[in-house]
């Protein structure tokens, strides 16, 4: 980094502190390496590498990221920092869920998505120190950054809910949509299914996509309708939640649906212990103080599991006050750490979490980061746009799209709270493809302009 750039920034970190982050620049004697720069020649401890941008997830939002920094900036200048050899394209698991995909579809290599100009560093992230402007990895390494972009995603808490792991182990009819390693589980359940209680639950916690625990709980009922088991059946969701989803427009929809269909919805049910071997669900009714509890028998059960922000993150100086990276709401730029940003499930976006958060988020953070790079205070401002493709069927959909203020920011010029069939092939047919194609490749950021042509210019 020339050294100009460097003063700038060390202003812009002000009143943070700045002497390790010129230091780390000017007073180590540093030699050039194949991965950006190598900036100490000490034998005792690991050299750290150094990059211009590091990317700690190689997701969803972290490669769309990558992609885009790298495109931008160069070879050599990016760095990834992600363990896993595999990429998922984590929305299709509701289809799989309900039999309509396999679940190899929804996988692809790393290496295969991963931009061929930044450097993968196949490790975890194990320690952040932002003040030093350096990520430790489960390897030793110390890489790094000028800018650091954080993508790590939600957190799997499968172990804090009481008997899930072992009921998941065990029972055949208890599934879960959200891994890869049980989302098989739930098509046979569905088709194993006789009679009783077909239990959907959602954590009382943040959640990735908060429709997905309904959409698979649609895609059975359709199913026992149609494979003669709906009669013997008794479908119910169960949420800690005070609505069946968070945008009003929708929730008025999803309930209708829900009493059209003779699905049972229990509100501000919390599911607290799962008891495999009586095939017993508990939960904690949240409206009785004390919380009482209501044990009830199931047949199948779908459980996404708690979900928080991954423990070194929470850890690490830069969470806010829930774990999640701390970022201003407008512009991805974390609120302590100029250099510091985020995008996707690990931040504190006060949006729900979806990769159609994310793709909007990583158009707003490619300006914040350019701004930010340049000296300037950025301006791109995002909005909160999310969006929701609640499946109600094998042929139906309805798309949700919101903002911050749970207000629609509907992409197409008609009512979008109508199930209709064009958005269910939207969802299963054509979004895989744009994912593969363009959101990874950081060339998708959200519907936005497709929003203002379709509105012919009368949207936000
Ligand atoms: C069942 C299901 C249905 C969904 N349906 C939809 C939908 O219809 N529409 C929609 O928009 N979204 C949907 N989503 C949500 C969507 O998949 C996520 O919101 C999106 O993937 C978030 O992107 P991300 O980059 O924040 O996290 P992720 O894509 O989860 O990526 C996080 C990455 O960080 C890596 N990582 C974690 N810890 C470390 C570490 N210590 N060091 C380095 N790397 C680390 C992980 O390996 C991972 O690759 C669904 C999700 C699920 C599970």
């Amino acid at each position: 980094m020339a050294f100009l750039e460097s003063v700038t920034m060390a202003r812009q970190l002000k009143p943070f502190k700045v002497l390790p982050w010129i230091l780390s620049r000017h007073v180590a004697p540093s030699t050039s390496s194949r991965h950006g720069r190598l900036a100490s020649t000490a034998t005792s401890a690991p050299s750290p590498s150094m990059y211009k941008f590091v990317v700690v997830g190689g997701g969803s939002g972290g490669l769309a990221m990558a992609s885009s920094l790298s495109r931008k900036h160069g070879k050599g200048q990016v760095a990834v920092i992600e363990p896993s050899e595999e990429h998922f394209y984590q929305p299709m698991w509701t289809l799989v869920g309900g039999g309509i995909k396999k679940k190899e579809q929804s996988r692809g290599l790393t290496k295969d998505v991963m931009p061929k100009a930044c450097d993968w560093i196949k490790e975890k992230a194990v320690e952040f120190d932002p003040e030093n402007n350096s990520v430790k990895t489960s390897g030793g390494k110390v890489v790094q950054y000028d800018y650091l972009v954080v993508a790590m995603g939600l957190q799997l808490n499968f172990d804090k809910l009481k008997g899930l792991p072992e009921a998941l182990e065990n029972d055949p009819m208890v599934c879960c949509n959200y891994s890869y390693n049980t989302v098989d589980k739930t098509f046979k359940a569905l088709q194993n299914f006789k009679s009783g209680n077909a239990i959907f639950t959602i954590p009382n916690t943040p959640v990735k996509c908060a429709g997905a625990p309904q959409k698979i709980m649609y895609l059975t009922e359709e199913y026992f309708r149609q494979n003669n088991k709906r009669d013997k059946a008794t479908v119910m969701y169960c949420s800690p939640l005070p609505s069946i989803f968070s945008a009003p427009k929708y929730a008025a929809v999803m309930m209708e649906i829900c009493k059209k269909r003779g699905i049972q919805v229990n509100l501000r049910h919390n599911l607290v212990e799962i008891k495999p071997q009586s095939k017993e669900a508990v939960f904690a009714k949240l409206d009785t103080e004390p919380n009482e509890t209501i044990t009830l028998p199931y047949e199948m059960l779908h459980v996404p599991p708690p979900m928080g922000p991954p423990d070194i993150l929470k850890a690490s100086p830069l969470a806010g006050p829930a774990g999640f990276l701390s970022v201003n709401k407008e512009t991805g730029q974390h609120t302590k750490y100029p250099n510091v940003f985020g995008i996707g499930d690990c931040t504190d976006f006060p949006t729900s979490k979806t990769a159609a958060a994310a793709a909007a988020q990583s158009g707003v953070l490619k300006k914040t980061i350019n701004a930010v790079v340049n000296g300037l205070t950025p301006v791109a401002k995002y909005d909160g746009y999310t969006s929701c493709p609640l499946i109600t069927g094998r042929r139906s959909c309805v798309l949700a799209e919101f903002d911050y203020n749970l207000e629609p920011l509907e992409t197409f010029p008609f009512d979008q709270s109508k199930e209709r069939r064009s958005m269910y092939h939207m969802k299963a047919d054509f979004m895989p493809t744009m994912y593969w194609h363009a959101f990874v490749k950081g060339l998708w950021t959200g519907p936005a302009l497709y929003r203002k042509i379709m509105h012919l210019g009368f949207s936000r």
